[in-house]
């Protein structure tokens, strides 16, 4: 399978699953406000009844007792008074707001519906309220109507549930009103109750989730580990030819009978192949001794040196080494200290540093190898004034095969090798390595060894 398909199908079934979590979710909520909206309704509308039937009222006998006095009140002395169409409006207004007042005060459904309600076991955390849809004074001359409404389909909230409506008719009065309650928090009593249904899928989902982050970290990595591989394979390739191309040339001048008769020639071409064979053959060291490193842990032969001495040994025969490719400064504070190290490890590790700290290098390579004592620790720091490290590939330039990418091409040769062993000969020895760097303007790289 292609591997981005790979990455695709179980990104896509991921998504899928979510959405119909999601949509579970929603269903569940849905399901559990409509039926809490439908038991509160039954058990209003059994409070009502049961009310009825107890005490053969509807628990607004009171109100509309104090409600027909009023009325007649206003008939009497409120009525007679009116002379304009401004003072109508402000009295009917007057006469409605004081009649939801006496109604709100004087009933008793309400106390006896939260009570039925509380023993039933349900929650009280409802409003509930009376609507007035029609209001008329009974005068000498007919009805004088002081509301007459019908509620838009918009108004009446949609977690407001009907108890029951009455219409009566007074001595003074006619009235048609509704008994309402407003679940206005609903959604908390909803959320109670489906809390261990959501928090089910949600862990459920976030378990998939998990499971496919880590899937698809590990795929990654995979991916970019063979990446790394086919990578040094290429540069091992590219390293192990150039050495045995010029062994080859050189041979093949060699056969030639007229080179014969020029020895200075002759010794030329054979220090060629030996200089190549030397290099051949550090390669192929390297090359075994990480795929030893893989398989066997370190084996270190301690054994006690004198810290300054073996710094400026290794720093010397190394500018020797390379025909002085570096001017390399030494700064060795940490004076008189004895180290008690595998001295071949030792003096590979330095050594694999100095020889990046020149290879990475795009102008006249300078190199302060300095020391100092922190701690309890021996810390060595090179400093290089080269290419630097970009930030992205710092936390990875130790790992095995690593190497630095400039576009797409690699501008040294190496095969990614050194640093690993680098720091696997530092923690082999119970210290660490690590590096800081600003690209463009160079690099320290700083071993700690406990002393
Ligand atoms: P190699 O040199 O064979 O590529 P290393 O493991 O020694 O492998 O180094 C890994 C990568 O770290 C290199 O490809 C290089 O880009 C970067 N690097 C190492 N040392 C330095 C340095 N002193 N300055 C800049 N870059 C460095």
């Amino acid at each position: 399978m292609k591997r981005h398909l790979i990455i695709i199908i179980p990104l896509i079934a991921l998504l899928t699953f979510l959405a119909v979590q999601v949509f579970m979710i929603i269903s569940i909520w849905r399901q559990e406000k409509e039926n809490m909206l439908m038991r509160y309704e039954s058990l209003t509308k059994e409070a009502a009844a049961r009310l009825m039937v107890g005490k053969k009222a509807n628990g607004f006998e009171k109100a509309m007792d104090i409600t027909d006095k009023f009325a007649g009140l206003v008939i009497r002395e409120k009525l007679p008074e009116l002379s304009n169409a401004q003072d109508t409006a402000n009295l009917k207004k007057k006469v409605l707001d004081q009649t939801y007042s006496i109604l709100q005060k004087n009933e008793v459904l309400s106390s006896f519906t939260k009570e039925y309600i509380k023993k039933n076991g349900y929650s009280t955390a409802y409003k509930p309220f009376i609507w007035i849809s029609y209001f008329s004074l009974l005068t000498d001359e007919g009805q004088f109507i002081i509301a007459d409404t019908v509620p838009d389909d918009d108004e009446i909230a949609k977690t407001v549930i009907v108890v029951d409506s009455y219409k009566e008719e007074h001595n003074n009065f006619v009235i048609g009103y509704v008994s309402l309650i407003n679940m206005n928090e609903i959604d908390s009593l909803v959320f109670k109750r489906a809390f261990f249904s959501i928090l089910l899928i949600t862990l459920s989902v976030l378990i998939v989730v998990l499971i496919f982050w880590i899937t698809w970290r590990n795929l990654m990595e995979e991916k970019r580990l063979s990446g790394l591989k086919s990578d040094f394979i290429n540069n091992m390739t590219h390293e192990l030819k150039t050495p045995l191309s010029t062994i080859t040339v050189a041979g093949r001048t060699l056969e030639k009978a007229q080179i014969n008769s020029d020895p200075g020639k002759v010794l030329e071409t054979a220090r060629m192949i030996s200089k190549q064979s030397v290099n051949l053959n550090q390669l192929i060291n390297t090359i075994l001794e990480v795929s030893l490193l893989e398989r066997t842990e370190f084996e270190l032969d301690r054994q006690k040196v004198s810290a300054d001495e073996l710094m400026h040994q290794i720093v010397s025969s190394f500018l020797t080494s390379c025909d002085g490719c570096a001017v390399l400064e030494e700064e060795y504070t940490a004076k008189g200290i004895t180290l008690t190290v595998d001295i071949v490890y030792f003096t590979t590790m330095i050594n694999n540093l100095l020889a990046n700290a020149v290879k990475y290098c795009d102008k006249d390579p300078v190199v302060l190898v300095s020391t100092a004592a922190d701690n309890n620790y021996f810390v060595i720091s090179i400093t290089d004034n080269g290419v630097g490290i970009p930030h992205e590939h710092i936390d990875h330039i130790f790992e095995k095969f690593y190497r630095v990418t400039h576009g797409n091409i690699h501008k040294t040769k190496g095969l990614g090798l050194g640093l690993y062993y680098v720091k696997r000969i530092a923690t082999a020895h119970g210290g660490d390595v690590s590096v800081s760097s600003r690209p463009d303007h160079g690099s320290t790289f700083r071993i700690r060894l406990p002393l």
